[in-house]
């Protein structure tokens, strides 16, 4: 084949968009985009679930600790995580025991430029805003 005939071939380049349209997206961006948008509803549907626990405190450290594993392994089945009030990160919520607070306090803890790091420390549920789960190509170092 000569220079010029593979610019002639190349030519149509109308054509060839045309026929790109006819065939099944082969990047799958409308089905991405159909789970997206159901995923954000999840995303906001057990974020409204979680907002009833917002101020509130069971009696004990070990009730408080077993509400946030419950609400943690929700939140993993999802791919969700809490986003942190403090510093904006994804964020995993525990229930640790302090000698000051008997029932435990709320701590958000991530990883923040390699290191575990916890932030929060109120004795009651926070407010929960949900996030995506970060993927480990999406990971970027924080500020
Ligand atoms: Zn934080």
């Amino acid at each position: 084949m000569t220079v010029s005939e593979q610019d002639a071939n190349r030519k149509p380049e109308a054509n060839s968009r045309k026929d790109a349209t006819r065939e099944p997206d082969s990047s799958l961006s409308a089905i991405e985009l159909e789970l997206n948008r159901l995923h954000r509803s999840i995303r906001l549907t057990i974020q409204d679930y979680l907002r009833n626990f917002e101020g509130m405190q069971y009696p004990s450290l070990e009730e408080n600790q077993r509400v946030v594993s419950t609400i943690q392994r929700l939140l993993e089945r999802y791919g969700l995580r809490v986003r942190c009030p403090e510093c904006g990160n994804p964020s995993i919520l525990r229930v640790s025991s302090r000698k000051t607070a008997k029932r435990g306090v709320f701590v958000f803890d991530h990883n923040i430029n390699g290191k575990r790091t916890f932030h929060g420390g109120k004795n009651v549920f926070p407010k929960m805003q949900l996030v995506e789960k970060p993927g480990r190509r999406l990971t970027k170092p924080q500020s």
